[in-house]
């Protein structure tokens, strides 16, 4: 068995952060992270550009620069991880999939892992979460216990994607991801969602010479829930039928080259279905977070999207010794989401001083991302 003071489990942006608070503090731990750093980035679409500004997304003091002075790319915070990661020579054991972890009577813990061949989400999570006995053919080497007696958890939020459980969801044809924009190119999409990803999926596979219609279950696109540049770009394609929209509507069965949609008529609530052609299907509603960790732990779960509870001065959970750090302490970001990177790094700073029996930081207990151009 190995052991270790802190086990710190998920190597995003918030993680790696918190690896070099710990480390510059000399404090011990272990770092894991069940595929490489920055997996949750990893699986967004090539070209995905951030909405916060860089200078808000940097971590550990370690300036983000590019060539062009705009928002950062996928790409480019990929490369910026791997950097703060060398420069910090920080060791981190990825393609490790903590999946079990215990409690004993002494208030420690003992972590079972697993090799692992990819992050928590992204398409190839959906094929690994089935339960164990159906699937053991899918799991991997069992890798030594580690006893910690403290963790800190930055397991990120967006691990499953919503499914709409309706027939023809597991087609080989339909996605909860965006991926390559190319493969779309002169074919027939049809796209589910009214938020940032499928507005901006839309908008980009329309650019592409992708045949788009867009599905949304509202009324109309609300402005304020969809990045302030897209918004005025998908309504005029809207307006120019570049796009195909369909308002009032979900989808109720997808076949091979088909998909049905309801369309409800919001004044006398009467449905019609019609039946679109459709050569790929993308459902874009949004991702869910697998509390499965913190319930093994029985950490304290509130509210719809089972957001953990926590000292908001400590950042620790009702369990001692236990702290929620980045988006994976917002639970499910059901309304809206309320934790980014940029409002994260504040987190770091309170296991630090509460581990290190100072005060809690001088800060605003949550921070409020700022959207600026
Ligand atoms: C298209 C898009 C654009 C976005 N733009 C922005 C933006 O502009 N600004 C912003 O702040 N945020 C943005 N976000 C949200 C951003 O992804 C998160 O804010 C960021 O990833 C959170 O960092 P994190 O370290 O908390 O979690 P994550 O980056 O999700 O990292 C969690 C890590 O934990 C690992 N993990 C989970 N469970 C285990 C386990 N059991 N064992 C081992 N490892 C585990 C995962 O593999 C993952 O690598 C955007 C998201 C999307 C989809």
């Amino acid at each position: 068995m190995r052991t270790t003071e802190i086990a710190l489990i998920g190597a995003g942006p918030i993680g790696i952060e918190m690896a070099v608070a710990l480390k510059s503090a000399g404090i011990d731990y272990l770092h894991l992270e069940a595929g490489n750093i920055g997996s949750t980035m990893q699986w967004w679409a090539p070209g995905t550009v951030f909405f916060s500004s860089s200078d808000r997304i940097e971590i550990a003091s370690l300036p983000l620069q590019n060539e062009h002075q705009g928002k950062t790319s996928r790409e480019e915070y990929l490369s910026y991880l791997r950097t703060v990661v060398l420069h910090y020579k920080l060791e981190i054991e990825t393609f490790t999939r903590v999946t079990e972890i215990s409690r004993q009577t002494d208030g420690s813990f003992i972590l079972q892992c697993r090799r692992s061949n990819h992050g928590v989400g992204g398409p190839e999570e959906l094929t690994c979460n089935h339960p164990v006995e159906d699937h053991k053919e899918l799991l991997h080497e069992l890798l030594e216990p580690i006893a910690a007696k403290k963790l800190v958890l930055a397991i990120g939020d967006m691990h499953l994607p919503r499914m709409l459980n309706i027939p023809g969801e597991n087609l080989p044809h339909v996605s909860h991801y965006l991926g390559e924009p190319h493969q779309f190119f002169a074919k027939r999409v049809f796209i589910v969602g009214g938020k940032n990803s499928a507005i901006e999926a839309a908008i980009r596979l329309a650019r592409t010479g992708a045949h788009v219609t867009l599905c949304y279950r509202g009324n109309e696109l609300d402005s304020k829930r969809i990045k302030f540049w897209l918004y005025p770009e998908i309504m005029s394609l809207i307006r120019k039928q570049k796009i195909s929209f369909y308002n009032n509507a979900t989808p109720v069965h997808i076949e091979s080259s088909s998909t049905t949609i309801r369309q409800i008529d919001p004044s006398t609530k009467e449905t019609a279905d019609l039946k679109i052609d459709t050569d790929f299907v993308l459902l874009l509603t949004g991702y869910t977070q697998n509390p499965e960790i913190y319930r093994q732990l029985g950490i304290s779960l509130s509210g719809e999207g089972n957001k953990p509870d926590f000292n908001p001065q400590t950042m620790e959970t009702n369990i001692p010794g236990v702290y929620v750090i980045g988006t994976g302490s917002a639970g499910t970001q059901t309304a809206g989401s309320t934790e980014f990177i940029e409002t994260s790094h504040v987190h770091v700073e309170r296991i630090m001083a509460h581990l290190q029996g100072k005060n809690p930081p001088v800060a605003k207990l949550n921070p409020v991302p700022e959207r600026e151009i």
